[in-house]
C-alpha cells in the first residue's frame, strides 16, 4: 500500500476538494465508500449528505457571493438514484 492510498477520500473545506484525489467531493471513491458505509440505511446517508451540502453551500456563498451553485446533483442525487 502506498502513502497515497492511506489518505482517505474526504473533503477539504472550504473548497470541498477531495484530500486524496483532488476532485470535487464527493469523488467516485468517496461515493462508493459512503454507499458501503450506509448500506441498508439510505435515509441516514441522505440526511448526512444534506448536512454536508448545507455546510458546503454556506462556504461557497462566502467564497463567491455572486455565484450561486446548485449542489443537489453533486451531493444528493447520486445517492437517491439507486436502491
Ligand atoms: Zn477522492
Amino acid at each position: 500500500m502506498t502513502a497515497r492510498q492511506l489518505v482517505p477520500h474526504v473533503a477539504m473545506r472550504p473548497l470541498w476538494r477531495c484530500r486524496n484525489c483532488g476532485r470535487e467531493w464527493p469523488c467516485q471513491p468517496a461515493k462508493l465508500s459512503l454507499l458501503s458505509e450506509y448500506r441498508g440505511n439510505r435515509t441516514a446517508l441522505i440526511i448526512y449528505l444534506g448536512t454536508l451540502m448545507a455546510e458546503a453551500n454556506d462556504q461557497f456563498a462566502q467564497l463567491n457571493p455572486d455565484r450561486r451553485v446548485d449542489l443537489t446533483d453533486r451531493f444528493l442525487n447520486w445517492a437517491r438514484a439507486r436502491g
